[in-house]
């Protein structure tokens, strides 16, 4: 690279962004639990839907995303004309920033916080803010004290990737009440679904003009490939960032695939019973062969070693084993290891694994 031609200041400070492995040298058919895919796919009224979008691909999509934001709008009881439709929630991520951050601007968010913050703001020229956690949870008052009047945006991930840990509405609406009044507080509910009767915070974006929300096609709806996300907000912030959002950023083959498997809440609702079942079976397992894991409120859990050599042999006797999980040091949990939550046998797999490593019969 020649100095004449360089990027945008904080371009070149983004490390690039390491995806789960999706196969190991030599071992045929692993186990792929280290996306937080959902094991069972996605919902068949939508995989139905996917494929009969093939007889209109010489069509233009709909740029307003009309029926897809009818259809979440009616399933969540939210109002259609302020939800906001991108490839996949990194996008509505990708868009906050550009919309209400750049030089000089500071972006907050947690350390072991969704690695996507980071990027989004480097890339638009603000300085990211990472603030500590306790016991692996979003400490309210850590937040608080970090900001200030260059504070724009306030990401927290509720429950959080990689820890699971969640914090409560009270919380963050304290949070919310306590931001400096030019700072938008977003509520990243990737994993919201997986959270019986949890709203992802929309009843508080109802009653305050300074929290956004941002949601997955990719997790309890199986369809990570698609990449499809949303966001719900005020309709100012809405407005805004519809502005910035291409015409035709959603394809009709994801728009129409999206609105069929939001329409099947009996496909989510199995999903995140069996999620939890097998969460609570997987962790309890884990933790009587001395390797423990905080409360998780998602699709995965985040499994502690005694070290990160530890954590380290156990993830290469795994995938020898064909189980591919997650090392999460980039978020700075080089001890621990984020195993999403598969189907029973691919769990029992997973605990029967971890006895070997451990030395237990
Ligand atoms: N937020 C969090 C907390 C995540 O874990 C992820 C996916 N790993 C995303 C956002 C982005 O998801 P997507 O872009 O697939 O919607």
């Amino acid at each position: 690279m020649t100095d004449a031609i360089r990027p945008q200041p904080g371009i070149l400070d983004i490390a690039l962004y390491q995806g789960g492995k999706a196969h190991v040298a030599g071992v045929q058919n692993a186990v792929k639990l280290s996306s937080n895919e959902n094991p069972f796919g996605p919902s068949d009224k939508s995989k139905e839907a996917f494929s009969r979008t093939v007889h209109s691909l010489h069509r233009y999509p709909g740029t307003d995303h009309a029926d897809l934001r009818a259809a979440i709008a009616e399933v969540h009881r939210l109002d259609a004309d302020r939800i906001i439709c991108g490839v996949g929630s990194d996008e509505i991520i990708t868009f906050l920033c550009q919309a209400y951050a750049g030089p000089k601007d500071e972006v907050v968010f947690t350390e072991h916080g969704f690695l996507m913050y980071r990027i989004s703001a480097l890339a638009v020229g603000a300085t990211p803010v990472e603030v500590v956690e306790r016991e692996r949870t979003t400490d309210v008052d850590a937040i608080l004290a970090a900001c200030n009047r260059r504070t724009r945006l306030v990401f927290i991930a509720n429950p959080n990737n990689p820890t699971g840990t969640m914090i409560s509405m009270a919380e963050v609406e304290r949070l919310a009440a306590g931001l400096p009044k030019q700072a938008i507080l977003v509520l990243d509910g990737a994993y919201a679904e997986y959270v019986d009767g949890y709203d992802g915070g929309a009843a508080l974006i109802e009653t305050r003009s300074n929290v956004f929300m941002t949601r997955t096609f990719s997790k309890i709806y199986g369809l990570g490939g698609l990449r499809i996300g949303w966001g719900y907000g005020p309709r100012a912030i809405v407005d805004v960032l519809n502005r910035i959002r291409g015409p035709f950023n959603l394809s009709t083959t994801q728009l129409e695939t999206a609105e069929a498997a939001v329409r099947d809440q009996d496909f989510v609702a199995k999903c995140r019973s069996e999620n939890a079942r097998m969460r609570h079976w997987l962790s309890e397992a884990l933790a009587e062969l001395g390797v423990p894991s905080d409360t998780s409120m998602a699709n995965f859990v985040l499994a502690r070693f005694a070290s990160e050599d530890e954590a380290g042999a156990c993830d290469a006797f795994l995938q020898e084993q064909g189980l591919i999980v997650r090392r999460v040091s980039s978020y700075k949990l080089p001890h621990c290891l984020r195993i999403t939550i598969g189907d029973e046998a691919a769990c029992r797999r997973v605990a029967h694994a971890v006895a070997q490593f451990k030395g237990v019969k």
